[in-house]
């Protein structure tokens, strides 16, 4: 790797890393070319796609949109707002991985689990309220 790459990652993991909303890889994108617009688009989704690999950051799949990137990488359950889209942590009483308890699984290995809940956000149930 060269050092121009070793310079670019750098950049792209602390902008990632400064963000606290569960940004989509195009966010960062944005994000990351206000800070330096050399960096490419195929770059950020490199590093985006390397550090999930290696279990730095989370990649959070929201089944009807973009996957989201989570710099908090321990297991935790996600709610997604269903009017502006925007997902945000849930904090559960039980960790993730012990909820919710199987009964059948029609015979599947399970290799992960992962609860979406589904609201509205602050702004947009006051907004509904509003209206
Ligand atoms: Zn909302
Ligand atoms: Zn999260």
């Amino acid at each position: 790797m060269t050092e121009r790459n070793t310079r670019q990652k750098e950049t792209v993991r602390l902008v990632f890393m400064k963000m606290r909303t569960h940004p989509t890889a195009e966010s960062v994108v944005s994000a990351v070319q206000s800070t330096d617009p050399t960096i490419g688009r195929a770059t950020v989704y490199r590093v985006l796609a390397s550090m999930a690999k290696h279990g730095e950051i989370l990649k959070v799949h929201v089944a009807d949109g973009a996957d989201r990137f989570d710099f908090n990488n321990s297991p935790h359950s996600h709610i997604k707002c269903e009017s502006c889209g925007a997902v945000d942590d849930v904090i559960t009483a039980e960790p993730d991985d012990s909820i919710p308890t199987i009964l059948d699984c029609r015979g599947y290995v399970v290799l992960k689990k992962t609860v979406l809940y589904y609201g509205l956000c602050p702004d947009c149930s006051a907004k509904e309220k509003q209206q």
